[in-house]
């Protein structure tokens, strides 16, 4: 359903060279963490995957299929971003429901989405609020549950926690976790935090100045760090 390959992707901003030359598979159904210092390239191949900026050379598939001048809505990946994005003037259930609306998805089709994305993330009891009266982590919720009702074939998330305190932080990670399992939808997450990688990541991807200086489980990236960067970044004994 959702393997993504890159084959050879490149990107230059004006001239200058941000991502020079990257080939990763990921498998159907993983959990796959992008990790590196700020200003590595994180989100650029993330929005380079989603469609949100087009590739200087190289492929991307997605299912198999060449997806590299493709929109991003014929991607069929859902992006959830670091400041939510979300309708103010829209309640939970409207914001959630935005993208089936989108799409001229029927009453029964949508409310039915809204009510399973609601349930899964304990959102039932506050489908009618405004976003401004939820919490920080409940904000964060209604933005994956807007991902979750289109179905897609992998899910991208571009530090999707860092606005949150350190305490409820630790609870989204169980959360996205959790919902990884249940869905065993492919998941990209971008972070700059080696503990959210090393806890979450079925496999992770170890980026440093637009190169992959690792692609591993964080088992192998602890006990085989393949350089002294990757051992200083994620803190292995090397
Ligand atoms: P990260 O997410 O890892 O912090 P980014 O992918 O946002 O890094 O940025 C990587 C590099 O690309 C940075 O040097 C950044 O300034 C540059 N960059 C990102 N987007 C643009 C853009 N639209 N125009 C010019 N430079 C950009
Ligand atoms: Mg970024």
């Amino acid at each position: 359903m959702g393997s993504i390959s890159l084959q050879n992707v490149s990107k230059n901003f004006g001239g200058v060279t941000v991502i020079p030359d990257i080939s990763l598979e990921i498998e159907d159904g993983q959990f796959v963490v992008f990790v590196g210092p700020s200003g590595c390239g994180k989100s650029t191949l993330l929005r380079l995957i989603a469609g949100l900026e087009d590739v200087s050379g190289g492929v991307i598939q997605i299912d198999g299929q060449d997806m590299t001048r493709t929109a991003p809505a014929q991607r069929k990946l859902s992006m959830v971003f670091q400041s939510y994005a979300l309708y103010p003037h829209m309640s939970v259930r409207g914001n959630i429901a935005f993208p089936l609306k989108m799409e001229g998805a029927d009453k029964e089709t949508i409310d039915k989405a809204v009510n399973n994305a609601a349930s899964i993330l304990n959102l039932t009891d506050y489908l009618d609020r405004k976003p401004r009266q939820l919490s920080g982590g409940q904000r964060q919720r209604v933005a994956i549950g807007r991902a979750i009702v289109r179905q897609p074939k992998a899910f991208l998330f571009d530090e999707p926690l860092s606005n949150l305190d350190a305490a409820l932080r630790v609870n989204m990670r169980l959360e996205i976790s959790e919902l990884h399992k249940k869905l065993k939808t492919t998941m990209v997450y971008v972070t700059h935090d080696q503990v959210e990688a090393m806890t979450m990541a079925d496999k992770i991807v170890v980026l440093n100045a637009g190169n992959i200086e690792q692609y591993g489980t964080p088992l192998e990236l602890y006990t085989k760090p393949a350089n002294r960067f990757v051992a200083g970044f994620i803190g292995s004994p090397r």
